[in-house]
């Protein structure tokens, strides 16, 4: 890191670094080797208000830019980002435990692309016009796309920097301001974002950062200045923020967790199908959001998927997430460990059997780190709390179906949403199933590719709202209509 600040790391507040004033600090560990990278000062209220005022007058000047002028500014930070690419990546590695073969392009390519994206979005935001009838004299009405005010950004753990990235692109793209919380695991590449934004000419109090655990994201839910609530995270603390957003009837994007399922058909190229579904498992030591960890299996080609599967899932190799050479790196702590550990004893004690993996790895170097191996379970009983609740780990479930439509009805049997795979070669069946899927993303013949061009999120208990995509543009932005009269006013008295 750059920040050559002595001491605990600040907030970043009005443009500068600045002192938290509630005297408390937390720390951050490097999952692998378990040492604190950093100890981070933890706000006070006051210091949210400060960081909440400094974006109201901030985004006033912000928002007064053309979108043609904030586009500049976005895409020069886009630049920046690029330009620090090996420094985010190994920072999001130290930091997250993710292996430095995805942090360069999963993390920081990705925040980049999102920047340059709405960037270029920007000079385009704009309303509708329409006339209310014919001739020079007809009413007419117009709409004004505008920007929201101040938005929360709450963040999780898995992706920080690509999350500050989404959340805050298309809010700042749109006019609007930000205040981010990063996860608490996970605090210091927003620091980088910070820096990256003011040096590209955001101007100050439009992007604050305010450093803390859940009190701190409270305090941003329910601060009456701000306009909307951007959270990333579980679905029971969706709904939290959801009832304290409530409070002062905030806007929200949800981005919340999942069960999603992938199905393989018989007539998938089965290579395809299994590197789909490591993909869908074990990206990111299984630490996503969208994972396919329900992998429905035609029964006539289980077998063989499954004699595909084992032997790639058994020679993934664990290590130092700095090294190029690893491909899964520790879980985020070790009290997760513990979690998805504690449920897959409860998955073999509900009786689905464990095919591969589930447990530490005996490497030595390994030792007393938080690493699951990649960890595949065969179960029939879709009730079983392992195909009904997200692990957020590297398991994956295969179950067999028989035919489409008990595939379907399965795999949208959970209250959950967020996404969805079909692995097939027929087309027809392809597109059918994609309608079919209850999810917010579906992906045909691959699975977790998120360009920052396509909308992401989920439906159902998966969230509400869109990142990425022009649709993201709608969830930061409201519109105003304008109706205007060039004739006399009729009135009945
Ligand atoms: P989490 O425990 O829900 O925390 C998410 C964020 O919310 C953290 O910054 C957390 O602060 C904060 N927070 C906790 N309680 C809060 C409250 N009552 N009010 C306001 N903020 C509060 O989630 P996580 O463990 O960090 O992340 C894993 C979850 O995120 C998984 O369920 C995963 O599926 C989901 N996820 C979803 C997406 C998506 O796009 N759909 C993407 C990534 C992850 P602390 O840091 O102090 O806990």
């Amino acid at each position: 890191m750059t920040d050559q600040t002595p001491g605990p790391r600040p907030l970043f507040i009005a443009g500068a670094v600045r002192d938290a004033t509630s005297g408390e600090t937390f720390e951050t560990r490097n999952p692998f080797t378990g040492a604190v990278i950093a100890t981070v000062q933890a706000a006070a209220a006051a210091d949210v208000d400060a960081a909440v005022a400094a974006a109201t007058e901030g985004q006033r000047a912000w928002a007064a830019m053309s979108g043609t002028a904030r586009g500049r500014v976005l895409s020069r930070a886009a630049d920046l980002i690029r330009a620090r690419r090996d420094e985010i990546a190994r920072l999001e590695s130290l930091d997250g435990g993710k292996p430095i073969q995805e942090t360069p392009e999963a993390d920081v390519d990705s925040g980049a692309d999102c920047l340059a994206y709405f960037a270029a979005l920007a000079p385009t935001i704009g309303g509708e016009h329409q006339t209310l009838g014919e001739g020079g004299d007809a009413p007419w009405f117009y709409t004004r796309r505008e920007p929201l005010g101040v938005v929360g950004g709450i963040g999780a753990w898995n992706y920080p920097f690509q999350i500050a990235c989404w959340k805050t692109a298309p809010a700042l793209a749109a006019g609007n301001a930000m205040v981010f919380k990063p996860a608490e695991q996970t605090p210091l590449s927003a620091a980088i974002l910070a820096e990256v934004l003011t040096e590209a000419g955001v101007p100050s109090g439009v992007f604050n950062v305010v450093q803390g655990d859940a009190r701190v994201g409270r305090m941003l839910t329910t601060h009456p200045g701000i306009a909307k609530i951007s959270f990333t995270g579980e679905i029971d603390t969706g709904k939290a923020v959801m009832a304290d957003s409530a409070s002062t009837l905030k806007t929200l994007t949800l981005e919340l967790g999942g069960k999603s399922p992938l199905l393989v058909f018989e007539d998938a190229d089965l290579d395809d199908a299994v590197s789909a579904a490591m993909l869908a498992n074990f990206y990111t030591q299984g630490q996503i959001c969208t994972n396919g960890t329900r992998v429905f299996v035609r029964d006539t080609v289980i077998d063989a998927f499954l004699a595909r599967l084992l032997p790639r899932a058994e020679a993934m190799t664990l290590g130092d997430p700095l090294d190029p050479a690893t491909q899964m790196g520790p879980l985020i702590t070790p009290e997760h460990q513990r979690s998805v550990l504690a449920r897959i004893a409860r998955a073999r004690a509900d009786g689905a059997t464990l095919l591969t993996g589930g447990r530490a790895p005996d490497h030595p170097a390994l030792a007393g780190k938080p690493f699951v191996l990649p960890t595949v379970f065969r179960a029939d009983d879709d009730g079983l709390p392992l195909c009904r609740q997200e692990i957020f780990g590297p398991v994956m479930t295969v179950l067999s179906f028989a035919d489409e439509d008990e595939a379907i009805a399965r795999a949208n049997a959970l209250p959950v949403g967020l996404a969805g795979g079909v692995m097939t070669r027929d087309m027809t069946r392809a597109h059918r199933v994609a309608a079919r899927l209850e999810a917010g993303v579906v992906w045909i013949n691959t699975y977790n590719i998120t360009p920052v061009e396509m909308p992401f999120g989920g439906i159902k208990q998966s969230g509400m709202g869109r990142e990425n995509g022009r649709a993201a543009l709608e969830h930061v932005t409201r519109i105003k209509s304008v109706y205007v009269e060039p004739g006399h006013v009729e009135a009945p008295y």
